[in-house]
């Protein structure tokens, strides 16, 4: 180091530069508006495309969406769903079992872009948890009550995301 160099070193030092300068970011950073977001009660804006919890949907006549095409089972990666079928006595096929075992799912949004009907869907919940493992197994029941409960939410976001599909 030349001597230059270090009377300034030595200087600023003594003079408590680098002190000051701090102060100063503090000082302009503590007069500008604040962003921190007080979640729960305060959320960031999220796009429809957001891959939250997993829902099953009906249609309006309440009869449920899924055909049981297994088409959301066979193109999972994680293996996270399964479906067993049945035929009605009036022909159609719907499952008899629909689970999304969660711990395994990675949230990828294959199932929702396979379902030919839209019944499985992810939708913008996030806040969920479990304390044991079989509290993140959702069942069809438990699916169709996800469904029931968000649908308006559902088909708002579907319609939003319309135009670039
Ligand atoms: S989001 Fe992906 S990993 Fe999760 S259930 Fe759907 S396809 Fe499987
Ligand atoms: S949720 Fe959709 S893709 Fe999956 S079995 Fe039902 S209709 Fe087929």
């Amino acid at each position: 180091m030349s001597a230059v160099a270090s009377i300034k070193g030595f200087l600023n030092s003594f003079m408590l530069t680098e002190l000051f300068k701090g102060l100063a970011l503090t000082g302009r950073h503590f007069l500008s508006p604040h962003i921190t977001v007080q979640f729960p009660e305060e959320k960031t804006p999220a796009s429809p495309r957001f891959r939250g919890l997993h829902a099953l949907r009906r249609y309006e006549n309440g009869e449920e969406r899924c055909i049981a095409c297994k088409l959301c089972e066979a193109v999972c990666p994680a293996l996270a769903i399964t479906i067993e079928s049945d035929v009605r006595a009036d022909g159609t096929r719907r499952t008899k079992r629909y689970d999304i075992d969660l711990t395994k799912c990675i949230f990828c949004g294959f199932c929702e872009e396979s379902c030919p009907v839209d019944s499985i869907v992810e939708t913008h919940i996030l806040e969920y948890h479990g304390e044991k493992r079989g509290d993140l197994y959702f069942t069809k029941e438990m699916l169709l009550a996800v469904g029931d409960r968000y649908e308006k939410e559902i088909a708002a976001n579907k319609e939003a995301d319309a135009k670039y599909r």
